[in-house]
């Protein structure tokens, strides 16, 4: 069943964190609807720009609408991950989309209003709700400095959701998207969202780049040929913390990469005379399943299948 990603954050907020994963083709579609059915989790499909046009965009929607026909029980949002203004819209008129991400954080503080704001009025007419991003998450490989204002300011946070409504607010604190997170030891800064919470009470924050490079499969991708040194993610012991703190949506991005690499590696290593896609497709999405079931024990929303399935019906009404 495929829910308005307002009402999983409505039933989440303050006590877990759904989670947010990517999607780029069919084993990771299947591995990611097991591995939810498993743990008993509602769960959020992001697609990316580079998601929509790495094979057809209608290619994937099509596996998502199949994917709600072939799992009758799954509970999820289908979002947009990092959208511009014009792949916002072109989500907004596919109507599969629960909900949308802007991202304008890289423009001025007034152009990102601007640009929100028409891509939320945009949104709101068609029942979507839509994520912005304020501050700027540094990319792969690059240190993260304590300079302030790439982090989020919680003053300039309540005055970008009051001009722009929108409806969720990716914050940076600290987080960076890739596998080479920190240097030394993780330092997030969960007083930004304490301070967010306390000025906007009940409004759902985003964590981006919040994968957690498990070292064990960083250790088996090395020792398979891989040359992945110094990876390094978040520590998945701090969701619980965000989630009080506000944060309704985690995503994970990275670790599901890595699952993908990692068995692939190890299989064609074990394996050598093999040519055959299946069996290794079978293990991944085994893997993959057996990962985010794991993933989604951390963030709690394992186990509130049920109880949200129940909420998304009865707030439809
Ligand atoms: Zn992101």
């Amino acid at each position: 069943m495929i829910v308005p990603t307002n009402a999983l954050f409505k039933h989440a907020y303050g006590k877990y964190a759904i989670g947010a994963y990517n999607i780029n083709n069919l084993e990771q579609t299947m591995g990611l609807f097991q591995g939810n059915l498993q743990s008993k989790a509602p769960f959020i499909i992001q697609i990316s720009k580079g998601a929509r046009s790495y094979t057809h965009k209608k290619m994937l929607e099509a596996m998502l609408k199949t994917a709600d026909e072939i799992f009758p029980d799954a509970v999820f949002a289908v979002h947009l991950d990092h959208g511009d203004e014009a792949t916002c819209l072109d989500c907004i008129k596919s109507g599969l989309y629960s909900s949308i991400m802007i991202d304008a954080s890289h423009e001025s503080y007034d152009k990102n209003v601007e640009i929100t704001k028409r891509v939320v009025d945009a949104g709101h007419a068609k029942g979507l709700s839509v994520e912005a991003e304020l501050g700027q998450l540094k990319g792969i490989e690059e240190d993260i400095k304590a300079d302030d204002h790439v982090f989020t300011r919680p003053d300039e946070a309540v005055d970008f959701v009051k001009k722009t409504g929108c409806d969720s607010l990716a914050c940076a604190i600290g987080t960076s998207h890739g596998a080479f997170k920190f240097k030394g030891a993780q330092k997030l800064k969960f007083d930004i969202l304490e301070a967010i919470q306390k000025l906007m009470p009940g409004f759902p924050l985003v964590m981006h780049g919040s994968s957690s490079v498990p070292e064990d499969e960083v250790r088996r991708i090395n020792y398979f040929g891989g040359a992945m040194k110094d990876a390094k993610g978040v520590d998945e012991n701090s969701f619980a913390l965000a989630a009080k703190l506000g944060v309704t949506k985690i995503n994970i991005d990275t670790d599901g990469r890595l699952v993908w690499t990692r068995v692939h590696r190890e299989y064609f290593a074990l394996y050598p005379e093999n040519f055959d896609l299946r069996p290794v497709g079978k293990v991944f999405m085994a893997e993959y399943a057996r990962f985010i079931a794991n993933k989604n024990k951390k963030l709690a929303s394992a186990g509130q299948l049920d109880a949200v399935r129940e909420f998304c019906k009865a707030s439809k009404k």
